[in-house]
């Protein structure tokens, strides 16, 4: 029997506010615990909540990048819930009127383009942080993340594969960093997703049981976490049984979940609205001025890059995948009138040396400026691309900039005729017998020939002159 696949993602973006959400607290990640804290954020009778204005505009400009409907007049929650990591005993959140809903984001996979609708982004208060003893049956609690904002955007369960919940969640993030409102760090869980899974024989319209799997902090954990809970499943189904709605936690140590918690045993969280907050009014004055703000989006960019530097869609869509990789390779492109020897660089040797050295472009071991005059040399025939895939190693070993490797190694290229003509000349009559085969017709054992001028050059010879004066001399 054949299964579908259905999705829907839950995902907690911090927002890049310097306080926090009611109070004036510090938001920053990593200070000693409970030193970022005050009455409000440590749930003192009688404290009063007094809303930060950047989380609404934050949560405004990303409605507005989602296609998302602003709404005029949204309120606050309580949810309540009794846990050691929230002092209130409840979470200010928003429940029957966010902030924003009905959204979508354009996903792509592998040119397929899909729109995946988004239910609804909130704003709500982040809750403190329970640390275990593994020694010990204590643990401890860290408020230093109580009251840090969040938007928790809810996706449609529109997604039909673990690779398209993966773009999804790429697309997100890199719109909230692009705007600016979210440093995407998933380590340190300023970018969170919870995955809802479940499976339907083909066919059928009805939505499977789902489950919810938890603690997914990289973009692959969720990819192999919702692999894993769909084969779980199947096995499931097919073995007689049925699945169980659940909470599940994601062990990316061992490769599997386990059970956390049963529906049966969900809280009722009670919400009703917050009465120490007011409604959050917004009118169009401010909806049109953050309209006006919002920079150039992920989606935007790449269809500019195909239009403007006719770049194929999928290097568009790489090099668009940050604002800063797009950066990169914009000012790349200011200095090299190639831009697709610069999206093949980036691509290939750039990300390629990233990716194995745990980098990223902004931590990149060679600058823009660096890798735009290395294609520059290209460019001009100083050097061959095979002799710049040398020094670009050179460069990022030693941090040095590639006109100065050249020089100091003796890479320049041999453009001279008369002297590349020497070197064949001697070649060829050295070779008698792969010359006369050539003649009489294995044209392809130009590529020995090739080899040899190489060598004897220790490949500084220009292909181009090379190939050309070869053929001349042997059919000639
Ligand atoms: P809860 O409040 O229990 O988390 P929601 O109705 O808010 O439930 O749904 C949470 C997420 O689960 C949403 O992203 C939604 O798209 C997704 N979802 C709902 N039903 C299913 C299902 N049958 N299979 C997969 N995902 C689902
Ligand atoms: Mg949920
Ligand atoms: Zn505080």
């Amino acid at each position: 029997m054949g299964f579908e696949t259905v999705i829907g993602l839950e995902v907690h973006a911090q927002m890049k506010t310097r306080t926090k959400i009611f109070c004036s607290c510090s938001t920053e990640f990593g200070a000693p615990p409970n030193t970022h804290t005050c009455p409000v954020c440590l749930g003192m009778p009688g404290m009063l909540p007094v809303l930060n204005k950047k989380v609404v505009a934050y949560a405004i400009l990303l409605g507005l990048a989602t296609n998302c409907t602003i709404t005029r007049e949204s309120r606050f929650a309580r949810k309540n819930y009794f846990y050691p990591d929230l002092p209130k005993g409840y979470q200010i959140s928003q429940y029957e009127l966010p902030i924003t809903e009905h959204g979508s984001i354009e996903i792509d996979l592998n040119g397929n383009k899909k729109i995946i609708g988004i239910t609804r982004i909130h704003m709500e208060e982040d809750a403190g942080k329970l640390i275990h003893d593994p020694d010990r049956p204590v643990s401890k609690v860290d408020y230093n993340r109580t009251g840090v904002p969040l938007l928790e955007i809810v996706s449609e369960p529109d997604m039909r594969s673990a690779e398209e919940a993966g773009a999804y969640l790429r697309k997100l993030h890199a719109i909230v960093r692009y705007l600016g409102i979210c440093d995407g760090n998933m380590e340190e869980g300023s970018f969170r997703c919870d995955a809802n899974v479940s499976i339907r024989p083909e066919g059928q319209e009805a939505f499977g049981i789902r489950t919810e799997l938890k603690n997914l902090n990289s973009f692959k954990h969720v990819e192999k976490a919702i692999l894993y809970e769909i084969e779980r499943q199947k096995d499931i189904i097919l073995d007689g049984g049925k699945v169980v709605q659940e909470t599940r936690l994601w062990n990316p140590d061992k490769n599997r979940s386990t059970a956390m918690r049963s529906k049966e045993e969900a809280n009722d969280y009670r919400y009703f609205p917050d009465p120490d907050l007011l409604p959050i009014v917004i009118d169009d004055e401010w909806i049109e001025n953050t309209r006006a703000t919002l920079p150039e989006l992920p989606d935007e960019k790449r269809d500019r890059f195909v239009s403007e530097y006719e770049l194929p869609e999928y290097d568009a869509s790489v090099l668009t995948t940050s604002r800063e990789m797009a950066d990169y390779f914009e000012a790349c492109v200011k200095e090299v009138s190639n831009a697709k020897l610069v999206s093949n660089w980036m691509m290939s040797s750039l990300l390629g040396l990233l990716n194995a050295e745990g980098k990223t472009i902004e931590t990149s071991p060679i600058s823009s400026t660096d890798l735009a005059q290395l294609l520059q040399l290209i460019e001009k025939g100083t050097i061959s691309g095979k002799i710049a895939k040398t020094v670009f190693e050179e460069m990022a070993q030693t941090g040095k900039a590639p006109g100065k490797i050249v020089e100091e190694k003796g890479l320049v290229q041999i453009t001279d005729s008369s002297q590349i003509e020497s070197i064949i000349e001697e070649i060829l009559s050295s070779n008698t017998q792969q010359v006369e085969d050539y003649r009489g017709g294995k044209t392809g054992i130009i590529g020995f020939f090739v080899g040899q001028v190489m060598r004897a050059t220790k490949g500084k010879a220009n292909p181009q002159i090379v190939n050309e004066i070869l053929k001349q001399k042997l059919e000639g």
